[in-house]
């Protein structure tokens, strides 16, 4: 099973430039998709987090990449993840680049990336994609594991300053350019994003204040996110629910 994550995917942006982004098209056209409206808060750390140990923020205890000045790691997060439920239970499972800490987590996996994990220049988030693609390949190709889950980062990061422009496509198009490469590694397929994304004046949440020394915030998280399924077989309408289809999948009921 391939998982693919894209942080701050909306189909806001992929619905309306179907006919530049031909992966998701395509995926779309062979599998399932539909719009996970999120009941807990869109907000990054704890929605990764809630995927992929099935536990609600409340429950995981998670919320923050920075608590109390310190970067909140792995070993401080009281919880048991997929990839730790699977290993243990013989099968091969692979993490590349999971945002629920920073730098992003890696199970099982080597990786340094781009921007010491916090890309924030054009060029690093553009570096960053073919970093995680050049990784999440060789892994597919070498290790070929049971269950391989991959998280593109990028788009979370334009979207606040770039959201309404034609560059934001453009990194669409490279993440999809990058999905297209992955997938001919597996049948069964999930792509899902943490959260959507709208105009700064409608979000509903706002992560960032308008003004940054970075420049002015154009877009902020929407509680709408993406998910696409082909050959999976599962009621997906929570993050939490994601863990729990992975699960089943592996190891029954
Ligand atoms: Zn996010």
């Amino acid at each position: 099973m391939l998982v693919i994550g894209v942080d701050a995917a909306t189909w806001d942006v992929i619905k309306p430039n179907l006919d530049r982004l031909k992966t998701f098209k395509k995926l779309m056209q062979e599998g399932v998709h539909k719009t996970i409206r999120l009941k807990q808060k869109p907000w990054s750390p704890e929605v990764w987090c809630s995927m992929f140990t099935g536990l609600k923020p409340e429950e995981h205890g998670h919320h923050d990449y920075v608590v109390d000045g310190k970067i909140v790691k792995r070993e401080d997060i009281k919880a048991e993840f997929i990839w730790d439920i699977l290993d243990k239970a013989g099968f091969k499972v692979r993490a590349l680049n999971v945002p629920f800490v920073v730098p992003p987590y890696n199970f099982k996996v080597s990786f340094t990336p781009p921007g010491n994990g916090v890309p924030v220049e054009i060029h690093e988030l553009i570096e960053e994609i073919k970093a995680v693609t050049d990784k999440a390949l060789e892994i597919l190709v070498n290790d070929k594991p049971d269950l391989f889950i991959v998280v593109y980062t990028a788009l979370d990061k334009l979207s606040h300053f770039y959201w309404g422009d034609p560059l934001l496509v453009k990194f669409y198009e490279m993440i999809d350019n990058a999905i297209s490469k992955l997938i001919p590694y597996d049948n069964e397929i999930i792509i899902i994003s943490d959260h959507g994304f709208c105009d700064y004046d409608k979000a509903p949440i706002r992560t960032l204040p308008k003004k940054t020394p970075k420049g002015e915030i154009k877009g902020d998280h929407h509680p709408d996110a993406i998910l696409i399924m082909k050959n999976v077989d599962c009621d997906i309408n929570q993050p939490t629910d994601l863990f729990y289809c992975i699960k089943r999948r592996f190891l029954g009921e």
